[in-house]
């Protein structure tokens, strides 16, 4: 049976050379083309100023997949990316982040949302004082020029400087700005723009791996794409006295547009849990 996404073009809201990274898995797992229309995707949002929330992650990427049915009307299918790095909450020293691709289908009612979280990145934050001699070698832990930095005043953190290509561009730009800052400080920190950071460009290929994977299932019964695990369901009885247990019990599978579902045991064949995860026997 012929994959119905195959020789099919998928729209991609980039402005940042995205179709490098995904182009690769959606034609290799799909044999589907990835074709990317003009867009203004900056619109609605940069890398440059705060760091988005998750939540709104996606409905930024639905957003932009919607901007591409505008801009290709003969296109059923729309691809669209957003990433959020920094410092995680939780471990407040550790850079990480979290890659989403939203993919949708408007012709079959697909709507699928990949997430990819990893600590693959190079994304930093610095204050340095006019004429620092710790600036060229924090420049160069940062990977630049092969990856991407924005350099911004301290006390005004609203008009960050990009597309600087030069280590002395770099620090002309953090004299200047450290100058005119409250604090004397200027701000480098990382530009994570996909075309900038090819540690990024990595993240994004694994995910578009994942979701062009996911996308290659059909569903048993209605032979939509899309077919896989939607959630599962606690409760794998303890093994010393049977009780349910917050251990998962079934993994089910389904399909987002028919509604079929069949939950399956776990993959790694346990019918019981530990006792020592068992509430009723400690
Ligand atoms: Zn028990
Ligand atoms: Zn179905």
């Amino acid at each position: 049976m012929v994959h119905p996404y195959a020789n099919q073009r998928i729209g991609l809201a980039t402005m940042h050379g995205k179709e490098c990274a995904l182009a690769a898995p959606f034609r290799r797992v799909l044999g589907a083309r990835i074709v990317v229309p003009p867009l203004d995707t900056d619109a609605l949002g940069t890398f440059s100023g705060e760091v988005p929330r998750p939540d709104a992650l996606v409905e930024t990427a639905l957003l932009k997949a919607e901007m591409v049915f505008e801009a290709m009307p003969d296109v059923d299918c729309a691809l669209a990316s957003e990433g959020s790095y920094g410092p995680i909450e939780r471990l407040p020293l550790v850079p990480g982040g979290v890659e989403l691709l939203a993919f949708v289908d408007r012709k079959h009612g697909i709507r699928h949302v990949e997430t990819m979280a990893t600590h693959r990145t190079t994304w930093r934050l610095q204050r340095f004082a006019k004429g620092d001699p710790d600036r060229l070698l924090a420049l160069k832990g940062m990977g630049f020029p092969r990856f991407g930095v924005f350099v911004v005043c301290s006390s005004d953190m609203s008009r960050p400087i990009k597309n600087l290509a030069t280590v002395d561009e770099v620090i002309a730009a953090m004299d200047r700005e450290a100058e005119r800052s409250q604090d004397g400080l200027a701000v480098l920190y990382s530009d994570m723009r996909a075309h900038k950071n090819p540690m990024r460009m990595l993240v994004l290929r694994a995910a578009g791996f994942r979701l062009a994977k996911r996308l290659q299932r059909l569903c048993p019964k209605c032979h939509a794409p899309g077919y896989g695990p939607i959630g599962s369901r606690r409760g794998l009885p303890c093994e010393a006295c049977g009780e349910p247990t917050h251990w998962i019990d079934f993994e089910i599978d389904g399909c987002s547009v028919c509604g079929h579902a069949v939950s399956r045991p776990r993959k790694d064949g346990r019918r019981t849990a530990p006792r020592r995860s068992c509430k009723a026997c400690r």
